[in-house]
């Protein structure tokens, strides 16, 4: 008979994964692989060790269920047996009586409910053969089915050396159909789910939750059912089978197995470890008894939580009661009977190795996420493989994916956080310019309204006023009464002009200009008060520039006496201009008092002054503003008003577009 029949055991829920890369972890064969950050089981390599399904926390991975297809076995014509496997006490501790067990079994509907530890019992007897046989070459125990995947997929060179002899679980099977015919069903009940895929001589495979399941759905219940004796062949010592070291105490039941023959390796990490040190030679004429779980008692069938010495405690107990009512006479008969039957199993390889990635390929992946040097190498573990380089290795094998790597993942993050912090500041500022010009545009339609209004009356006041004055004789007073008039109606004519250039109503009128004498001809027709020194750079190999003249002159000498206003006990004033192919740059800089963080956004509103009466009208940076937009080009200022945050003072950049 053979052993080479693979059924999906775990299948995956993709949206309950949370990426916690535990089973990635857990799984000794790297079966599962990581899509879009999403874990699945890779049929093709999974041994039905079951350990994701005990680990995921979100219950993503879910076994194969066999209920339905054992129900209707049940409602089938056929004779069906229940095998129970031998640690059933250790899962149903809480059933004080065992035969209330059976008697529960039984009431499913099962014709015939017995133990696979018989089956034990006769493999057991070829084990003891074959390990003190002669020509003992050494072989690894085939009794647990993910141990035979493993083998067959991860280690196929050291399947000659897999115990060719069944399983207890087939042996039970082979007895019951020699028993009651090849038209029995058999339904195997255990606490593995590596079982369902081992052979097609056993009809299903439920596993002891499965089984509680069935109660529960029956409403069986320990309190409404008759106690049952197991029915035969009765087992002896092959009931301590699912215990650790179980197949040894089994086997060596003439004490004819020198206990230094066996090695025993359980768990995850110790069975690999083991298989590896027989292949390389290290371990030579041993049986190897390995097990995938901690002893079967804790198998991935049986119920989660569970102790694990009080269930090999539970089993003992169980086998001492046993083994003190047992008919030792129809037992040996038994064996003697159904020793007879073929007890043999092959296995074939099915090598499901990948091929190992170049030192290339690696060091590739590993540069994808971020791991140049030895020092990146943080082997913390987080994405489930025990190194960087078997991460790496994983991803070109198409296993892994480098957003696994959680330092490399963080640092991503910060990335991307300190980025969306920069265009968070940039829209902020684009935001607070916006609203800006928006006001400022509000202002202008007003501004202009009014000028437009007041230019006429105006007008007439000062041309009036003037011919009076003229008219008025020499000494008068009333004559400077009227000069008084005219000084000040010319006044508000600045002031409407002032208001009209903010509106943007007049026009531009540009002309060639050589910007570095330009520069230099605003900072001459100021007054530049002694005790400020004022200095000019200019950086700049083209200096043509199209600007309108006049107004210019204006932006500069606004800027500029600004600058000089705000340095009343002296300073240094720096007045320059850059450029690049597109743009021009003038800059403005003082050492001066600078302006307080509350009133940069009132800067350029008309009428903003924070000079005492008479002194400040508020309409020159209004009037640069306008100047400015009418050119197209933009203003940029920084100041410190704060002694405490370094040296006071405020730059103005005036940037335009070259307009060539
Ligand atoms: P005004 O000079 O008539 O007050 P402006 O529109 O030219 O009007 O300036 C508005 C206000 O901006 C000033 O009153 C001052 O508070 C501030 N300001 C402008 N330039 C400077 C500067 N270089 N240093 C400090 N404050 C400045
Ligand atoms: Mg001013």
């Amino acid at each position: 008979m053979s052993h080479s029949f693979h059924r999906q055991l775990v299948y995956t829920i993709k949206d309950r994964c949370r990426v916690c890369f535990t089973c990635v972890r857990e799984c000794p064969v790297k079966a599962i692989k990581i899509i879009n950050g999403q874990a699945e089981v890779i049929n093709d390599r999974c041994i039905g060790c079951g350990n994701c399904v005990r680990v995921c926390s979100q219950g993503a991975k879910i076994p194969l269920r066999s209920v339905d297809a054992v129900n209707d076995l049940l409602k089938s014509k056929n004779k069906i047996a229940a095998c129970i496997a031998p640690s059933f006490p250790a899962e149903f501790e809480e059933i004080a009586d065992y035969m209330v067990f059976v008697g529960m079994v039984r009431k499913l509907g099962f014709d015939y409910v017995t133990e696979v530890s018989f089956g034990a019992d006769i493999v057991a007897r070829e084990y003891e053969n074959m390990i003190k046989g002669r020509d003992y070459e050494g072989d690894i125990s085939s009794d647990c089915p993910a141990i035979v995947y493993f083998i067959r997929h991860y280690h196929p060179d050291m399947v000659p050396y897999l115990a060719p002899i069944a399983s207890p679980m087939v042996a039970m099977g082979r007895v019951m159909k020699k028993k009651h015919g090849e038209d029995l069903k058999v339904v195997f009940i255990g606490p593995c789910f590596a079982k369902k895929a081992e052979t097609t001589e056993i009809d299903e495979v439920l596993t002891f939750r499965e089984l509680r399941d069935m109660f529960e759905a029956s409403d069986i219940l320990p309190e409404n059912t008759e106690p049952s004796a197991f029915d035969p062949p009765h087992s002896g010592k092959g009931a301590i089978f699912p215990v650790s070291r179980g197949l040894y105490y089994t086997a060596n039941n003439q004490e004819t197995i020198p206990e230094e023959r066996v090695i025993i390796a359980e768990g995850r990490v110790n069975y690999k470890e083991a298989i590896k040190e027989f292949e390389e030679g290290y371990i030579r004429k041993k049986h190897l008894m390995l097990l995938c779980c901690e002893g079967c008692i804790m198998g991935p069938g049986t119920s989660p939580g569970g102790k694990r010495f009080a269930r090999s405690n539970a089993v003992g107990e169980y086998v001492s009661r046993k083994l003190q009512n047992i008919d030792k006479e129809v037992w040996e008969k038994n064996i003697e009977e159904f020793g007879q039957l073929d007890l043999s199993q092959s296995f074939t390889t099915e090598d499901r190795r990948l091929s190992k990635p170049s030192n290339e390929e690696v060091l590739n992946a590993l540069h994808s996420m971020g791991k140049f040097s030895l020092q990146d190498h943080l082997n913390c573990g987080a994405c489930g493989y025990d190194t960087c380089v078997d991460h790496a290795g994983a991803i070109v094998q198409g296993l892994a994916e480098t957003e696994m790597c959680l330092p490399f993942a963080i640092e991503k993050l910060h990335d991307s956080i300190s980025k969306l912090n920069v265009s968070n500041e940039k829209l902020a500022r684009a935001r607070a310019a916006l609203k800006q010009s928006e006001k400022l545009a509000h202002m202008g339609q007003l501004s202009a309204g009014i000028a437009h209004e007041l230019n006429n009356p105006l007008g007439v006041i000062t041309m009036y006023s003037n011919i009076l004055m003229d008219e008025a004789p020499e000494g008068d007073a009333v004559r400077d009464d009227l000069k008084l008039i005219v000084e000040q109606a010319e006044r508000c004519k600045k002031i409407v002009s002032g208001l009209l250039n903010f509106a943007r109503k007049n026009q531009v009128n540009l002309s060639e200009t050589d910007v570095v004498k330009f520069v230099q001809h605003s900072l001459n027709s100021i007054v530049k008060p002694e005790n400020i020194v004022c200095s000019f750079a200019s950086e700049i190999a083209d200096p043509i520039a199209l600007l309108d003249i006049d107004q210019m002159m204006q932006v500069l000498t606004n800027l500029e006496k600004n600058a000089i206003e705000a340095m009343p006990n002296g300073g240094s004033l720096k007045v320059g201009v850059e450029g690049d192919a597109g743009e021009i740059t003038f800059i403005v800089a003082d050492t001066g008092s600078g302006i307080e963080k509350e009133n940069m956004d009132k800067l350029f509103t008309p009428f903003f002054t924070t000079k005492e009466m008479g002194k400040g009208t508020g309409l020159g940076l209004a009037l640069i503003y306008g100047i400015v937009k009418m050119h197209k080009g933009k203003i940029h200022v920084d100041s410190n008003a704060n002694p405490a945050q370094g040296p006071t003072g405020t730059t103005f950049r005036i940037t335009v577009p070259r307009g060539r």
